[in-house]
Parts: structure tokens; C-alpha cells; sequence
């Protein structure tokens, strides 16, 4: 057996940093968050067409059967296996000729055959076709040497969707495959929630644009970047405050209005401790009720989870790998609840380390991985990338995954199991 990293529970993982706070576990800090946001309920009804993306509204029920009724999987011959007498081959009489959209008749001679297409309607008290590939044709006769089963490559009405069934539940991501099976069972259009509100402030008096010309001691503003890239999607609609500079007052005013304007804000930067970062100030000065101070996790100890007014607020860290993290995991999963969303949880999938890494504990650590190979059971052998700077972005963009290191392991060595998650799901 391989040693496998174990994922302790949620308990297990608190612990208090003293005087500057709780330090909370990953889990916890993410349940309060979640716990923090209000479901939106607005709703708006559009056509199924453009409903991708977005969040289902009410439960959609089918009015109809699915298939509507009896047809046949194969182009082939219908047949009633009660008049196969004895033993083959058997020689039957075409009868009749029925295609996708025609209709079968009433009644057919006994001890006949049905020449059937892919969709077209069985006649009743037909019960098998067989594929035409496995018949022979002579003029108006056909000869099969072998019986099929009862309800060989027939589709029998309702066996995919039941008249009444629900087919999309609230809170359920309009996929193109969900779309797809409202559409088959004649959905025109379909009640979404309305979309999620988020407002973007960048704090930071070092932040230039991209196209603008970098002075000395100043950076280009990825943040803003991966944020708005991230929330790029169909239930999100962005609100985009631009950059504030690393001055209370002028935080204060832009938080203030983003909190007033949206449904959740998130802002990066100026959340540690340093005389320069004044969100905590600002959060103090606007009432807001903080739920999360900081989280013991690598990158993104410093995150802001609370409540300013209607609005759900998120103080992200500013170094852009810490940024991605808490986004992806602090954040992202309340603001789908925000959005009605059911379901919230991340997905993730085992691996098997190709690396060694000695490493302090007490925080869960996210590492960009890659990988190449896979071992004998088909799972990925990941090789960590960087040395897990919260601000370095280039082994995140050559990332194919983030490996998650439980906050209890002193060593990842090549073998042990893993989990690992998407960038951003
Ligand atoms: P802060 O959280 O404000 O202390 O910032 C931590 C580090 O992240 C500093 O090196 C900042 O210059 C950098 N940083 C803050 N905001 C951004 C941003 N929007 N884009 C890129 N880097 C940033
Ligand atoms: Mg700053």
C-alpha cells in the first residue's frame, strides 16, 4: 500500500493564532463564508436557446413521456417473437415500410415482418428488431436464423424521462446537455435566477493597467485580470471598479459604493498588517461584519470574509498566486451560492506525487502541479511547480492542476497519494 496524505476533519484543523485572531482551517473559513452569502431570487425567463449557463430558477417537470412512444433503436425488421415457431430459420413477409415520422398502422397480417427505421413508431404488439444487418432480404420475404430477446433494440416509451419526472431541479447549472433534455421534452423556455452582481476594486497605489508605461516601483495589475477572467460567466455579471489607490478614504468610498451596488464585492490587497493596508480600517469604519480574519492555508493566509450592508464581502490578499487561491477556495464557493447554485463543492480527482517536498506544517498548502505520466492505476504522477511563491504567477499559467497538501504532513514523497483540484471550477 502506498502511504496516503489524509485529510483531517474539519475540527481537527482549527487552530487560534493569539492575538492577532483565529486562524481558521480551510473548511471552516469556507463554510463561513458560505454561510455568509444570500441566495439571490430575482428571477428572469428567457428562451431555452439562451439559457446556457445560467441557473435554473424552479424545478422543470416533463409534461411529456421520452421517448413519446414505442420506437425502434435500429434500422431493421419488426417482428412478434410469439409467431417464431419452432426452430429457424424463419421466412417472414415484408408487410409494410414505416420511417422516422410516419406513423405504423393498426394492424398487420399474423406472422409478418415490418421493415423499420431508426425512430420510426413500433406497431403495437411488436416486440424486437432485429438489425438488418443480421436478415436477409429476398424480394418481399425476410429470413433470420436466430431469435433475438424480448425488446431487442426496441425503446420503450418513457424509459429515459416519465410524464411528471423532474428534469432540471432549482439551483441546477444550465449545462448544454441539460438544455439538450429540456429541449426533447419541448421545454421552450425556462425561469433562471438573475444574475450575480460582483464588484471588483483593486487597492494598490503600485498598480498600472496593462498598456499604460510602468515608473519605477510599479507593477502591472494582474489581479483584475485573473478576477475578471475567473468570473467570466454567464450567471456573473462583473462590475468593474478599476484600481483605488492605498488611501483610507479613497478605499472607503470605493468599497462603500461597490457594497451599495452589488451583491458581493471583492477587493485585493492591503489586508495584512502593514501600515499600507488599510481594508481593515475601512471594513471597521463601514460596520461590516467580518465572519473570517485569516485562514491557515499557503498562499493566502490573510483573507476578509464578512458582510457590508446587502453585500458579501471578500478582502483577497494581493499577491496574485494568493489571489487565485483564496478566490478559488474561500471564495468561489460562496458566491455560487450567492447564485442559487446546489451544488458548491469543488471537483477533484486522486494523483500520485513525483516529488519530494519538505515543508512547515499547520496550513494546507495549494501547489501548481503538472504531469506526464501516469502510474500502473491510470492516475496522474504530478511534479510541483515553483517553489510555491504566492507571487509567482508563471508555474500557476503552466499549471495543469493544484495539488492540495494537508496542513499535518511534514514531507510529500514520490508515491504518496494526492488530491487534486481544477484552477478554477
Ligand atoms: P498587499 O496584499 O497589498 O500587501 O500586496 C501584496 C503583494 O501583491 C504586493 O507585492 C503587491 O504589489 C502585489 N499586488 C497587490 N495587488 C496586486 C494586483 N492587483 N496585481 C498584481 N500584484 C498585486
Ligand atoms: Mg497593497
Amino acid at each position: 500500500m502506498l502511504p496516503n496524505a489524509t485529510f483531517p476533519t474539519v475540527a481537527e484543523r482549527t487552530c487560534n493564532a493569539g492575538k492577532a485572531g483565529e486562524v481558521l482551517a480551510v473548511d471552516i473559513a469556507g463554510a463561513k463564508a458560505i454561510a455568509a452569502a444570500i441566495p439571490v431570487t430575482g428571477t428572469e425567463t428567457l428562451p431555452l436557446i439562451e439559457s446556457l449557463g445560467r441557473i435554473c430558477a424552479n424545478a422543470v417537470a416533463s409534461s411529456i413521456d421520452l421517448p413519446p412512444f414505442d420506437n425502434s433503436a435500429m434500422d431493421g425488421y419488426a417482428l412478434r417473437l410469439g409467431e417464431l415457431a419452432g426452430k429457424g430459420p424463419w421466412q417472414l413477409p415484408v408487410a409494410a415500410r414505416i420511417a422516422a415520422g410516419q406513423i405504423a398502422g393498426s394492424s398487420y397480417p399474423a406472422g409478418c415482418t415490418v421493415r423499420i427505421f431508426t425512430g420510426a413508431p413500433l406497431p403495437a404488439g411488436f416486440d424486437a428488431v432485429v438489425m438488418q444487418e443480421n436478415c436477409e432480404r429476398f424480394g418481399a420475404m425476410v429470413r433470420l436464423s436466430q431469435k433475438p430477446p424480448a425488446g431487442q433494440n426496441v425503446r420503450i416509451a418513457g424509459e429515459d424521462v416519465a410524464n411528471g419526472a423532474t428534469v432540471a431541479a432549482p439551483g441546477t447549472l444550465l449545462t448544454p446537455e441539460r438544455i439538450a433534455l429540456l429541449a426533447a421534452t419541448g421545454t421552450a423556455s425556462v425561469a433562471v435566477l438573475r444574475k450575480v452582481r460582483i464588484g471588483l476594486v483593486s487597492t494598490g497605489s503600485e498598480l498600472v493597467e496593462p498598456g499604460g508605461l510602468l515608473s519605477a516601483g510599479q507593477i502591472y495589475n494582474s489581479n483584475r485580470f485573473f478576477l475578471r477572467a475567473a468570473l467570466d460567466r454567464p450567471w456573473i455579471e462583473p462590475v468593474d471598479f478599476g484600481i483605488v489607490a492605498d488611501d483610507p478614504e479613497a478605499i472607503r468610498t470605493m468599497v462603500s459604493e461597490a457594497a451599495r451596488r452589488c451583491d458581493v464585492v471583492i477587493t485585493t490587497g492591503g489586508v495584512s498588517a502593514g501600515e499600507e493596508d488599510h481594508m481593515m480600517d475601512v471594513l471597521k469604519r463601514e460596520n461590516a461584519e467580518l465572519e473570517v480574519l485569516k485562514v491557515a492555508m499557503r498562499p493566502g493566509k490573510p483573507v476578509t470574509v464578512g458582510r457590508i450592508g446587502s453585500a458579501l464581502f471578500f478582502g483577497l490578499p494581493g499577491n496574485p498566486y494568493a489571489t487565485a487561491a483564496t478566490f478559488a477556495r474561500i471564495a468561489l464557493p460562496a458566491i455560487k451560492r450567492t447564485a442559487g447554485f446546489q451544488k458548491l463543492s469543488a471537483s477533484w480527482m486522486p494523483a500520485v506525487s513525483g516529488f519530494t517536498y519538505r515543508r512547515k506544517q499547520g496550513r494546507t498548502e495549494y501547489v501548481p502541479v503538472t504531469w506526464s505520466r501516469l502510474d500502473a492505476d491510470g492516475l496522474p504522477i504530478v511534479e510541483m511547480l515553483g517553489r510555491g511563491s504566492s507571487a509567482s504567477l508563471s508555474p500557476l499559467a503552466m499549471a495543469r492542476a493544484t495539488a492540495v497538501l494537508p496542513p499535518d504532513m511534514p514531507a510529500i514523497l514520490p508515491g504518496m497519494r494526492l488530491r487534486i483540484e481544477p484552477l478554477c471550477d
